[in-house]
């Protein structure tokens, strides 16, 4: 079974798209960025694609010995072991600095990686999901965990690598 990862910034909605697609509430979500702290695997369903969902904390840049080093370092783990990488923004807020910093980390593992923008229901995240065009990892896909939007759309990015 393939094994897909969720990576991105704290609260981007990682946490939320897992739930959505693994249809258990395995992960907890959280206004506190950064409150994922263990890596969570569980099976997922998009439709008729099935396959093995890996939820991670944020990247963050920080040392290694201090809480946000520690996600780094599973999200790293993570990525090594994916086959397939959901790279998740926050379309709302647009591109920030970290996104980009590790867009760049992400791209080094050489994977099918696949850029979406949450956050995107109604029209309020037209332009940060544009935006994500400039990451130079493709088309995002525009998507709502929350509401569930944009399901078909990721379908279809996954479908085209799994
Ligand atoms: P994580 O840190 O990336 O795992 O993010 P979480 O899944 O914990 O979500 C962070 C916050 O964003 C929570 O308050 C979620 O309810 C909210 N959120 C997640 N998905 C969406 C979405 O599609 N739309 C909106 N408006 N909020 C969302
Ligand atoms: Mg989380």
């Amino acid at each position: 079974m393939s094994k897909v990862a969720i990576i991105g910034r704290p609260n981007v909605g990682k946490s939320t798209l897992f739930n959505r697609l693994v249809g258990k509430k395995l992960a907890l979500v959280d206004d506190q960025p950064g409150v994922t702290r263990d890596r969570r695997e569980g099976e997922a369903t998009l439709f008729d694609a099935d396959f093995t969902l890996i939820d991670t904390a944020g990247l963050d840049d920080a040392a290694e010995e201090t809480l946000a080093g520690r996600m780094r370092q599973q999200t790293e783990v993570a990525v090594a072991d994916a086959d397939v990488i959901l790279f998740v923004i926050d379309s709302r807020i647009g591109v920030t600095p970290m996104d980009s910093h590790f867009a760049g980390l992400v791209r080094r593992a050489d994977k099918p990686i696949i850029v979406v923008a949450n956050k995107a229901e109604g029209r309020a995240g037209e332009a940060g999901a544009l935006e994500a065009h400039g990451l130079g990892l493709g088309t995002p896909v525009a998507i709502s965990a929350e509401h569930n939007e944009g399901m078909i759309d990721l379908y279809d990015a996954l479908a085209a690598v799994l």
